[in-house]
Order: C-alpha cells, then sequence, then structure tokens
C-alpha cells in the first residue's frame, strides 16, 4: 500500500504510552502505525519531536457573524488559523458572542453559513440553553447536529442586543435539563452565583476599587461552589449529564468528583489561564487577564495543579474569548470585558508547565488535551492516535524556549496576557486529517480544510 503522508521516526503519544515509530496517513486517516511501514507521497522527519494526538480544546468562543455589533471580534479564519498555529485540530465553538447566539435551528444555520470555506480546523457545535429556547430550540439544536450544550448560571449577554445570549434562572435551568436529556447530550455549564457576584462586583465599583485584585474578591470560592452543587442536584432531579466548565478552586473540583463517586454523570474542565497566572501579577498584566471566574491565588493554583494530576479534571481548555482592544484598554478593570485569548497556547504552555515542570506523563498530557475531551463530547474520529481515527496531530519540540511576540499571535486581535512570556516548548508542526495546516518554517497553511463536525 502507498500512503499519502508518513510521519517517522518521532515519539508518538499512544493510547498504551509513548513509543517512539511510525505513523502512516490515507485518505485522512490513521491507516498504520509501526516501524518500516513503506512508502508516502509525502514524509515528515518528526526526530526528535513529541507526537500528540492534535488538541481538542472543547471552550473556544468564535465571534462569527458579529452582527453588526461585534463585527471586528474574532472571526472563523483568525480563529481557525491561531488553531492551526496553536496545535489544535478541533475545538467545540460556544454558543455565544456571535450575534445572533446559536439558539435554535435558524441560528445555528446562520453560525454554519457564516464558517462556509473558512475554517482551517475542525470544529464541534455547542447549542445554547436559555430561557427564551425552550419551546422547541433544544430539539431543533439537536436536529442541525450539535454535539452538546452550553448555558450559564452567571450573568452574561447584552441586553440591549436583539438575539444576545442570556443567562437561566433555576426554573428555565431545571426545565432545560430536561429536555437536554431526552436528547443524551451533555449540558456544559458556567457555575457561578449571579446574584452574589453581581452585588459584589456593583459594591466595589460604587466604593471606587478599580483593580483587578479588587475584582477577584467579588467573585469568591464560594460563588464557584454553590452553583457547582445546584447544578449537580438538578442533574440528579432529571437524568441531564452535565459538565461543568473552567473551574477556578479545588474546591469546585472537590463537588465534582463527590458526585461522580456517587453515580452522576458529570465531568469537569479547568483552563490553561488558571493554571499559569495567580491574583498577585493581575494588575501589573492589566484588564487583558481579566476573566471569570477569576484567577486565584498561588496556593489555589497549586491546589487545581494536583487536581490536574490526580486525574480529577478531565481536561484543559484555553476558553479562548478575545474582543476588541478597546474593551481590555481600561483604567478600571471593572470596567473592562472578562475573557482571556488563549487558543493559540495551550499546547506549548500546558506541555511545558504540565510535561517539563510538574513530570506530568505524556499520556496524561494527550488525555487532558484530546482525548477526554472527544470522548466526552463524543467526536469519535477526534482524540487519539489509533487506526480508523482522524489523522489530526500536533508536533512538540520539548525544550525549546521561546519568547511570545504579539506579532506571533493569528488572533484578529492580536491581544494575549502570554506576550513576553517565555515558553518552554514549541507547536513545530500541525497536521488536520493529514493535511499540514501550521509548520514553523512555512507558517499557517492558506487552505481552508476544516470543517464542521454534526452530530
Ligand atoms: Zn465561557
Amino acid at each position: 500500500m502507498s500512503y499519502d503522508l508518513m510521519i517517522k521516526n518521532g515519539l508518538v503519544i499512544l493510547e498504551s504510552g509513548e513509543v517512539k515509530t511510525d505513523v502512516a496517513v490515507k485518505d485522512g486517516v490513521i491507516v498504520a502505525i509501526g516501524d518500516d511501514l513503506g512508502e508516502a507521497d509525502k514524509e515528515i522527519d518528526a526526530a526528535g519531536l513529541v507526537v500528540s494526538p492534535g488538541m481538542v480544546d472543547a471552550h473556544v468562543h468564535i465571534t462569527d457573524p458579529g452582527g453588526g455589533y461585534r463585527d471586528q471580534w474574532e472571526g472563523y479564519v483568525t480563529g481557525t488559523a491561531s488553531c492551526a498555529k496553536g496545535g489544535v485540530t478541533s475545538f467545540m465553538e460556544m454558543p455565544l458572542n456571535q450575534v445572533p447566539a446559536t439558539v435554535d435551528g435558524k441560528s445555528l444555520d446562520i453560525k454554519y453559513d457564516a464558517g462556509k470555506g473558512k475554517l482551517k480546523s475542525d470544529v464541534g457545535s455547542f447549542g445554547g440553553l436559555v430561557p427564551f429556547n425552550l419551546e422547541g430550540g433544544i430539539q431543533e439544536l439537536d436536529n442541525g447536529g450539535v454535539a452538546a450544550y452550553k448555558c450559564f448560571m452567571a450573568t452574561c449577554g447584552d441586553r440591549s442586543i436583539d438575539g444576545d445570549f442570556m443567562n437561566v434562572d433555576d426554573y428555565s435551568l431545571y426545565e432545560g435539563m430536561k429536555q437536554v436529556a431526552k436528547t443524551g447530550k451533555v449540558l456544559a455549564i458556567h457555575a457561578e452565583n449571579a446574584a452574589i457576584t453581581d452585588k459584589l462586583g456593583e459594591i466595589a465599583y460604587k466604593n471606587g476599587e478599580t483593580t483587578l485584585k479588587a475584582y477577584v474578591a467579588t467573585r469568591p470560592v464560594f460563588t464557584e461552589v454553590e452553583p457547582i452543587r445546584r447544578a449537580i442536584l438538578f442533574a440528579k432531579e432529571t437524568g441531564c449529564r452535565i459538565h461543568i466548565c473552567h473551574i477556578a478552586c479545588p474546591e469546585g473540583v472537590e463537588e465534582v468528583t463527590k458526585a461522580r463517586r456517587a453515580g452522576v454523570d458529570v465531568t469537569c474542565e479547568t483552563c490553561t489561564h488558571y493554571l499559569y497566572f495567580d491574583t498577585d501579577e493581575l494588575d501589573a498584566i492589566g484588564p487583558v487577564v481579566k476573566c471569570s471566574p477569576p484567577i486565584r491565588d498561588k496556593e489555589n493554583q497549586k491546589g487545581m495543579w494536583e487536581k490536574v494530576l490526580s486525574g480529577e479534571i478531565d481536561f484543559v481548555t484555553s476558553d479562548h474569548s478575545p474582543c476588541t482592544p478597546d474593551l481590555k484598554d481600561k483604567d478600571n478593570a471593572f470596567e473592562a470585558w472578562g475573557g482571556i485569548s488563549g487558543v493559540q497556547n495551550n499546547v506549548d504552555v500546558l506541555f511545558d508547565e504540565g510535561v517539563q515542570k510538574r513530570g506530568m506523563s505524556l499520556k496524561q498530557f494527550a488525555d487532558i488535551i484530546a482525548t477526554n475531551p472527544a470522548d466526552r463530547y463524543d467526536l469519535d474520529q477526534k482524540g487519539r492516535i489509533s487506526v480508523g481515527k482522524d489523522a489530526d496531530f500536533v508536533l512538540i519540540k520539548p525544550n525549546a524556549p521561546y519568547t511570545l511576540k504579539a506579532e506571533d499571535l493569528e488572533y484578529r486581535n492580536k491581544i494575549s496576557p502570554y506576550i513576553g512570556r517565555e515558553i518552554g516548548a514549541q507547536v513545530v508542526q500541525t497536521v488536520l486529517r493529514g493535511h499540514v495546516i501550521y509548520s514553523k518554517e512555512e507558517g499557517v497553511s492558506t487552505d481552508f480544510v476544516g470543517a464542521f463536525i454534526k452530530k
């Protein structure tokens, strides 16, 4: 057999662990793994490199279309180019920030149209659960092929924009979970207590607080833990499978672990930035590092790493949530948009911080960036280097420090809290279904070989 592509001599992360071997690809799929496999049209020499399954970033916000309101936020072209450069071969796209929000069949089609011919990576979709789509919207999204659902327990959305996303109240969360349960798909949840965080924020702002440190104090740990417990209780009642997004404190993870041991179908993620930054450095960086839940203190970060390494956190995401620079350029942190641009710096930062600095195994690295998110959202062709799976790879050069510069970023708006940081590993090549979508020598490919994954 003659293959389309062969990746040779790399340290390949298989399900059984890493092994120095070759991987052969035909028609976009992995067809053989082993030594002396024969000839291929194209060969990639991966000597000295780690060959990992391409990252499945399960939490990415693309704002396309912007609906005349957010037209200069991240689009599909720049967003997926950033994925290519960062080793992300597929991602789960959030149903909010784009206008209209993805909450029914019509808005899902608008989103699919907006991405037509503009994708460099593959995209799975979240449909929204909002108080205003309980009369058929959930079922339309299921029919339209969303892989999962997403809701907010924290306040979100701009009520002056028609069709913008909206957080659930307790009743719509309960009713929505009943409807999502019937689809068999997972509901991902942003769990923060809306009433308390809103009020604490309002009081701090009125008192003249301006710092990120003060902002963090308005979203204390218990305001994460309480809604996680509430969501788990509702899940037990409704039989809905749930996933808690971007947990920022070990106490929140412990609630998930406890519930899972009691038989609840619940998983969780954290984000790269919670494992990298801590409260003390936020004000020196500025509002570009503002997000919610907020980045907590060093002790908390240590606890989060323990939860990752123990396997209690199922996967790590970027929560790539970009906006325009003017919304970050504020003297008062309370007035700035909350959201971090990070999709391009998951793989390199996690490899450095996890594998190189904390001794994480390569197998666990592949699990938390690819295998576990693919499994949770049923992206069955994704997430592992195994015969029959999509030929999605990221080639990583270990122990190769570089300092991230703004011009390295493929984002539409080149802002990121990682700028100026030395990162100890590099993504040198990214392959999507056998196509090289990024290489260090040639940059991001001009082809648009990505596709929407419909379930
Ligand atoms: Zn989010």
